[in-house]
This record gives structure tokens, C-alpha cells and sequence, in this order.
């Protein structure tokens, strides 16, 4: 029997529903203790994960990221990975859509992910050893109809995973972009224009429905597992129908 112990630290943010949780219940199978943070506790405490350690965050706050590594680091040892997982999607037609909505989204998404990296990257660095996974999207690569906005924080990271790729590489660190297309998740619920949504709900409906965020979490463990001077550098997964 394997020592849950000996599996390195593995942090998530947006682990409390959807893609992230899904990832951190497929590395805790796998033996990881991890650190997990989302602004519910109560949905993290929910997960009922051995060796997880539960931080209430909100990845635009630095420093408080900063702070859930060093505890977690404290009980378990450095931060292997850190999946930038935790997004909104505040899709919408953009002449009408609110701007506190795109601020939102883009101090999130992008802000979020860069707060999420930069709190384990230093480590990384010194120890020439760790795997940044960084949330994209299907929406990082191509446009979709009122994701103006969205589509800009997904390229964004796109982008950044890229240069943080060359980056890092020379110090033994991975960059991998994850690309998913509709995956059954909460993602939705953080839609707020109601034609938007019915249009979205409608395509969804005729490509045969979204796919498991299970699928995505195997690809991920999958990508980590794979010896680390190998990197598989982009995940991009959709619904075989989606375009
Ligand atoms: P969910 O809504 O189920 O999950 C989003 C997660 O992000 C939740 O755990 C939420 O936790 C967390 N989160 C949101 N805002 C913050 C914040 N400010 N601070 C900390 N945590 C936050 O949706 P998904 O699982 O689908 O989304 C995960 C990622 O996947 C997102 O970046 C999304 O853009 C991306 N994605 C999703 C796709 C899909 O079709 N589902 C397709 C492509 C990409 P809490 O509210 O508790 O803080």
C-alpha cells in the first residue's frame, strides 16, 4: 500500500464545484494531499478530502494566496502544482453588458491566474521542479458570440502561459494551457444576460449537451504523470460536435 504521504503537494484554486473539483477528487485518488481554495468553505469542506487543506480565498487577493501556500507547504512540503483554475464566465452582448461585468471577470480570470502562479513560481524556480497548469479555454483559441469579453481573459492567458513556457523551461518548470469546450459545470450560473444564456443553452442543446469535467480531470493527472522533462504543453478537449 502506497504512503498518501510521499505524493508531492498539489494546490487548486476553484476546487470547491465544477472542473476544479473534479481535479482535486482525481489527485487525491492518486495519493496527493492538496491545498484547496474557493471563497465557499463550505463546498470545500463538502469534498470531505484526507490531507486537504481548506483555505477560504479570493485568488484577486495576493496576499492571501500567498499565505494558504506557505501553510499548506508548512504541513505537507512545496507546492508541485498549482492548478489557476478558478474563473466566471460573465458572457453577454457587449453594447449592453454592465463594465462592472467585464471588471470582474478580467481581475478573475487573468489577475487571478497570474496571483495563482506568481504565489508557487519562486519555489518552483529554486527547487527546478513544479508544473503550472493554467485555465484557459476553447474561448483562448477562437471567438464565440458574446464572450467578447471572456474571450479576452482566456487569450490573455494563453498568452501569458506561453511566455511563462519559455520562461520557466529553462528551470525544469512546466507551463501547461488547459483548453477545454463545454464542460457540465456551474460556469453558467455566473451568466447574467438572459438572451446570452438561452442562445447558449440552445447551441449546447443541438451539439449533443456539454461532457463530464471528469474527462478534463484525467487528462490533467494524466499530463502531471507524465516524467517531467516531458510536457504535454496544451489540453484542448470539447464536445466532438462543438465547433
Ligand atoms: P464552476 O463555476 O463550477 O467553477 C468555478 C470555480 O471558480 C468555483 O470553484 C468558484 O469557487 C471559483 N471561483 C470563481 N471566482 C473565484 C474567486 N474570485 N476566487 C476564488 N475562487 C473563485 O465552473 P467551471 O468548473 O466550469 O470553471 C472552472 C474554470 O474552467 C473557469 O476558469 C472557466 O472559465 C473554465 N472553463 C470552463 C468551461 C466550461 O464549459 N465549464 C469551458 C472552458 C473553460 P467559489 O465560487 O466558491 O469561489
Amino acid at each position: 500500500m502506497e504512503n498518501v504521504v510521499d505524493k508531492p503537494l498539489i494546490a487548486i484554486t476553484g476546487a470547491s464545484s465544477g472542473i476544479g473539483e473534479a481535479v482535486a477528487r482525481a489527485f487525491s485518488a492518486a495519493g496527493h494531499p492538496l491545498l484547496l481554495i474557493a471563497r465557499r468553505l463550505d463546498r470545500l469542506q463538502k469534498l470531505s478530502l484526507p490531507n486537504a487543506v481548506l483555505k477560504q480565498a479570493d485568488v484577486r487577493d495576493r496576499e492571501a494566496l500567498v499565505e494558504a501556500v506557505k501553510a499548506a507547504e508548512t504541513q505537507h512540503g512545496p507546492v508541485d502544482m498549482m492548478f489557476a483554475n478558478a474563473g466566471i464566465a460573465r458572457l453577454g452582448d457587449i453594447a449592453r453588458q454592465p463594465p462592472e461585468e467585464w471588471d470582474e471577470m478580467i481581475d478573475i480570470n487573468t489577475k487571478g491566474v497570474m496571483n495563482s502562479v506568481h504565489a508557487v513560481m519562486n519555489g518552483m524556480i529554486e527547487r527546478k521542479h513544479g508544473t503550472l497548469m493554467m485555465m484557459s479555454s476553447i474561448a483562448g483559441r477562437k471567438v464565440y458570440p458574446d464572450h467578447t469579453v471572456y474571450c479576452g481573459t482566456k487569450f490573455f492567458v494563453h498568452a501569458v502561459s506561453e511566455s511563462l513556457r519559455e520562461y520557466l523551461s529553462p528551470h525544469n518548470v512546466r507551463v501547461i494551457v488547459i483548453s477545454p469546450g463545454i464542460i457540465d459545470t456551474e460556469v453558467l450560473d455566473s451568466v447574467r444576460d438572459e438572451t446570452t444564456l438561452a442562445n447558449y443553452k440552445a447551441n449546447k442543446a443541438e451539439i449533443g449537451g456539454g461532457i463530464s469535467a471528469d474527462i478534463v480531470a484525467e487528462l490533467i493527472l494524466d499530463a502531471y504523470q507524465k516524467p517531467q522533462r516531458a510536457i504535454v504543453q496544451e489540453i484542448v478537449i470539447t464536445p466532438t460536435r462543438q465547433k
